[in-house]
């Protein structure tokens, strides 16, 4: 079976996570700009970070016959430092016109706070001026609700952004009916501990359908599975979905919301 993965930070993975992913469909990946585990203290080191993301990882994907894609932004969580989120949005345009860059993300809200909304109001304004896709990541736990609201909110308030071009992450089963009520398209991540399992995936797609859904592994630095999609796309199987379904949620989806950036070609 053939594989999007439009949600894993593959900078802090290994040669063998990519080989696995090859001998497993996954042939196509798309890597938003993200937190690196700290703040890092300065616009070089988003430089260098949107170097990697747009020339090194790539290349490392392209030994294992596998294209990869990115999305560039500020991450939420270091919004908090205005001074240097103001210096970051300035460089972001120029790592946008990138080949392999799909558009803004994931940008969205961590802890809701004012300055994450002012960030987040800075930069859905140059993918509005810009008409670049948006993949957004929603807080977590008790903030999760109200984030996403804020964010549809925002998003609906800007009329030069279709939400049938905004993808919202890590949503959960009390956020998924308004976001797709609302027309956007919609993230669920899987991981081993927290966030999503298969079997809640799975029980998703049965609950609301298979349309405007993206699987995701978001496997990054912590404890993640980049095989997560594969795995979910057994358990709909084992539940007896047909094939054609199950392409659909892993394959089709992504590619119809992703080809909406001319840049993008599924493998
Ligand atoms: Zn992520």
């Amino acid at each position: 079976m053939k594989v999007i993965d439009p949600h894993i930070h593959m900078v802090s993975r290994t040669t063998d996570d990519y080989l696995a992913l090859a001998i497993n469909g996954i042939h196509t990946i798309t890597e938003p700009a993200f937190w690196a585990g700290f703040d890092r203290r300065g616009v070089d080191g988003f430089h260098d970070y949107f170097h990697h993301l747009t020339v090194t990882e790539p290349a490392r994907a392209a030994r294992f016959n596998i294209k990869h894609y990115c999305w560039i932004g500020l991450n939420s969580k270091e919004a908090e430092n205005q001074k240097l989120a103001g210096e970051v949005l300035r460089i972001i345009p120029e790592y946008l016109d990138r080949p392999t860059v799909l558009g803004l993300g994931e940008i969205g809200l961590n802890k809701n706070s004012r300055n994450e909304i002012n960030v987040l109001e800075m930069q859905l304004e140059i993918a509005a001026k810009r008409n670049e896709l948006v993949l957004i990541h929603t807080p977590h736990l008790e903030d999760k609700l109200k984030g996403t609201r804020i964010i549809m909110d925002m998003v609906l308030n800007e009329k030069r952004i279709k939400p049938s071009r905004v993808l919202i992450d890590h949503a959960e089963e009390h956020t998924i009916g308004e976001i797709k009520e609302k027309g956007f398209w919609f993230g669920l991540t899987l991981y081993p501990n927290s966030k999503g399992s298969p079997e809640r995936a799975v029980d998703a797609v049965e609950a609301y359908g298979s349309d405007n859904i993206c699987i995701n592994s978001s496997a990054d630095w912590s404890v993640s599975d980049p095989l997560a999609t594969v795995k979910c796309a057994n358990e709909m199987r084992r539940r007896g979905h047909p094939e054609a379904l199950i392409q659909k949620v892993f394959y089709e989806n992504p590619k119809a919301f992703l080809s909406q950036c001319p840049k993008f070609k599924a493998g």
